[in-house]
């Protein structure tokens, strides 16, 4: 007997991620957190050990009035001056001119989960890039979708034609493609695209779309982390040259961008060559989203919208001390990785330094080995993610060789 649908997946979430936290907290009390390295936690941290909350935007919050905060949005799609400062705070600095709305969603997952349930019918594939963040493959599960993959990397850099050969391949067996991108700073390689990596994707889907609709699924969470940030946008511009058999939706995110991961605020961002093609997914992401969440919290869009124009320089100032501190970071556990032969994958920018473990096996004996000499990181596919994002300096020094030492005593 079952009391849930039939068509859905029985097994429990394996929260690893939450297991190792715990392992990593537990060793802290025990042996003092000088002596433990905890690269665990995906989410920003100073150098003292605490969450980073932005002065710049939750001082602003607290003044919102109560009332604000109490009250239902303005529209089920998200008010009307957070849609428009989301696409002028991601789009317009790239000057594409698409057709474009934007749905507001509870963070990225919201604009993601809307997309896998909305635009491919159960029992089709998605296509996901091999290394990626777990919840895609989940909610795939949940929509009785089917996971095709694609290899991230050739030698250093995006592996351009193994994207092509799988999006090729999803077009024999159905009619429509939807591919998942997570760039720029991606999890948890710390991979950028370059534009003329992008250019290519362009003219790979443009031929796929030839022969069936194509949506790119481009989720940008980390976007606001780019070392050069003044032009990380610049890559949406490549989306111009989409044919009008291309849907882009751009998942946004407030959790990284403003430190309010629990304020649940992003955004989907649609664009198309017509106004026609956007508003066909506008109509049904709007009743998706009326149908499952709602709305999204007032204050948490109302608050956006004042942090990165009324507030905007104080805001920059204080993103742009956390990025030179992850840069700072993650240049200490790159470069030693380098000098002492601890393979990664290509890191450009972002949270997350990942080391290279072709084989899982030898990848899961590693990891407990790291646990033993309490390192405590998170298992991906083929890798080890380090998060940088909440190590401090001065435990990112000696950790790359410290883990190369325990690799080759295996
Ligand atoms: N996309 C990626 C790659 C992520 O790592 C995350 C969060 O960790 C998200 C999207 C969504 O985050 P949120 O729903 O908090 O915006």
């Amino acid at each position: 007997m079952s009391f849930v649908k039939t068509k859905v997946d029985m097994t429990p979430i394996e929260d690893t991620v939450f297991a190792i936290v715990k392992k990593a907290k537990e060793a802290k009390a025990k042996i003092g957190a000088e002596n433990v390295v905890d690269a665990t936690i995906g989410s920003l941290y100073n150098e003292e050990g605490s969450i980073v909350a932005f002065e710049s935007v939750f001082t602003p919050y607290d003044q919102i009035a109560k009332e604000t905060k109490a009250a239902y949005a303005g529209s089920f799609v998200g008010n009307e001056s957070y849609r428009k400062q989301v696409y002028d705070w991601i789009v317009k600095p790239s000057g594409s001119t698409l057709e474009h709305s934007v749905i507001a969603t509870p963070g990225g997952t919201g604009a993601v989960a809307l997309t896998l349930q909305e635009i491919l019918d159960e029992g089709e594939s998605v296509l996901l890039p091999e290394i990626a963040w777990g919840s895609y493959k989940l909610m795939a599960a949940m929509d009785n979708l089917k996971v095709k993959t694609y290899s991230l990397f050739e030698e250093n850099h995006f592996n351009i034609s193994d994207f092509q050969k799988k999006c090729e391949e999803i077009l024999e067996t159905q009619k429509k493609l939807l591919v998942v991108l997570n760039d720029p700073c991606h999890n948890p390689t710390g991979y950028s695209l370059t534009k003329e990596e992008w250019e290519e994707v362009v003219r790979i889907l443009n031929a796929c779309a030839k022969k069936a609709p194509v949506i790119l699924l481009n989720d940008i969470a980390y976007i606001d982390y780019s070392y050069d940030v003044d032009h990380s946008r610049d890559y949406i511009k490549t989306f111009d040259a989409f044919n009008e058999n291309v849907f882009v939706v751009i998942a946004f995110s407030c959790s990284k961008s403003l430190t309010s991961y629990g304020l649940r605020c992003g955004a989907a961002i649609l664009m198309a060559k017509t106004k026609e093609a956007v508003r066909s997914v506008e109509i049904v992401f709007e009743k998706a989203a009326r149908a499952t969440w709602s709305n999204i919290p007032n204050a948490a869009m109302d608050n956006f919208t004042f942090v990165t124009t009324d507030n905007h320089n104080a805001y920059m100032k204080e993103k742009e001390f956390y990025i030179k501190l992850l840069k700072e970071r993650s240049e200490i556990f790159v470069e030693e990785a380098k000098a002492c032969g601890l393979s990664c994958y290509p890191y450009k920018e972002g949270f997350f330094v990942t080391v290279k473990m072709e084989d899982n096996n030898i990848r899961d004996e590693f990891h407990e080995a790291l646990m033993q000499n309490h390192i405590y990181t998170v298992k991906v596919n083929k890798g080890i993610r380090v998060a940088v994002c909440s190590l401090s300096v001065e435990k990112c020094k000696g950790l790359a060789k410290r883990m190369a030492d325990i690799l080759n005593n295996l």
